[in-house]
């Protein structure tokens, strides 16, 4: 029988009354011939509960008791989902995630699926088990302990089944009906895709549209999956959602998909420093090894051999940045004068496949800025991406001003 991979996100299964009605969908596709797995997150709230706990037990916790503690939440969830589908007549079991196994690395906290050997469910469905219930999120390591995959990850967890398990689909049951064409919370107008491709989607991922955790997306794209994000608050419909899928199987779209945003930026600028070879190694190193995720990165231009370095990050790293490059510049690896900070900007960014061969894309970005009075602080671009940083209260601003100018809420 084919296999489908149905995940339920932490509002999906808040309550008792919620996962009833999970698995109420769930029996739907029992009914139409479908074996099912299904991928639970813990209740709304759980996982943010248990991550405090272990945080008052023990601020220095221990990552391997922190993996035993935080992934509890979906076991709880993966056997109520069960017993609620045994209530139903719906033969159904649950496992965690050592049971299948889901084997993966040993980094307790952010670990990768190596691999998830199908034979032990496949046994049971042969046997006349309909659905299995898996809780999302966990795995075990090699050392045979109790791993978590870092949070959101249970999205992660249903993709990898559903390429392991070569899925039909897999469809992701969230609070949202789909993905937007940009956060409705900042622009009324936005729209729901019907279809968006991977690359776009990963794009949107990182850049902070909350949909699916980025891993997630980059395992559909690596394996083909197909993946639908869809609504457990919605009547089931087969045109519900937003279906994430190859380039090739979206016929036409706008030139731009989307316009995503981030907001807690802040951008940082070593003023003066040396313009030698190296110089960028000096500096972005100890970033790096500091755990400072750089973003925007742009070097000025240089003037009687010196330069001015300007990158971005995420606020909450600002002072982990300055004190990186200030213990560099004491330890003598780089020099400079200043090192300037402005915490208020955000990230503005439009995301389309169609930029690949359409000209002119970002000519109409920037205009479309200027005409707001919007000022530029720093742009990258990629193959299908262009981003600004730009003064955080301009934010809101330069969203709608794009989504209008690119004609986004209309369908191409
Ligand atoms: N429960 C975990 C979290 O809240 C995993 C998930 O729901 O995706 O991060
Ligand atoms: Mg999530």
């Amino acid at each position: 029988m084919p296999i489908l991979v149905m995940k339920f996100g932490g509002t999906s299964v808040a309550t008792i009354d919620r996962i009833q009605r999970a698995a109420k969908r769930v029996s739907l596709e029992v009914a139409k011939g479908y074996d099912v797995i299904v991928i639970v997150s813990a209740m709304a709230g759980k996982t943010n509960e248990l991550v405090g706990w272990v945080g008052e037990t023990s601020p220095l916790y221990d990552a391997r008791e922190y993996d035993a503690v935080v992934s509890s939440g979906e076991n709880v969830t993966a056997g109520l989902m069960a017993l609620r589908l045994q209530e139903m007549d719906v033969p159904a079991r649950s496992w965690q995630g050592w049971q299948v196994p889901v084997k993966t690395t040993s980094a307790h906290g952010s670990a990768r699926i190596e691999a998830i050997p199908t034979d032990n469910i496949l046994k049971k469905f042969a046997e006349g088990m309909r659905v299995a219930v898996v809780a999302g999120f966990q795995g075990v390591s090699p050392e045979g302990r109790i791993t978590t995959l870092g949070r959101g990850g249970s999205d992660t967890t249903a993709v990898a089944f559903a390429a392991a398990f070569d899925a039909e689909r897999c469809d992701i049951y969230t609070d949202v009906d789909g993905v937007y064409t940009t956060d409705p919370r900042l622009c009324e107008k936005a729209r729901k895709l019907d279809r968006i491709a991977f690359e776009e989607m990963l794009e949107l991922a990182s850049l902070g549209a909350k949909v699916l955790q980025t891993r997630s997306v980059e395992l559909a794209m690596r394996y083909k999956v197909k993946l639908r994000v869809l609504s457990s608050f919605e009547e089931p419909s087969d045109a519900a959602g937003t279906l994430v899928c190859d380039e090739e199987d979206i016929v036409e779209s706008n030139v731009i998909s989307g316009i995503a945003h981030s907001r807690d930026e802040a951008k940082m600028t070593l003023i003066s420093v040396a313009d030698r070879p190296g110089i960028a190694a000096a500096i972005f190193g100890p970033l790096a090894e500091a755990g400072v995720n750089v973003d925007m990165i742009v070097q000025n231009i240089s003037e009687d051999g010196r330069t001015d370095m300007t990158f971005s990050c995420p606020t909450d790293q600002v002072l982990r940045a300055q004190t990186a490059l200030e213990a560099a510049r004491d330890a003598g690896h780089i020099n400079f004068h200043d090192l300037d900070c402005d915490n208020g900007v955000a990230k503005v960014s439009a995301v389309g496949i169609g930029m690949r061969s359409h000209a002119g894309v970002a000519a109409k970005m920037f205009k479309v800025l200027a005409e707001e009075r919007i000022n530029i602080k720093v742009i990258t671009t990629s193959e299908i991406k262009i981003s600004v940083l730009i003064d955080r209260k301009y934010m809101e601003l330069a969203v709608q001003a794009l989504h209008d100018a690119f004609g986004l809420d209309k369908a191409a």
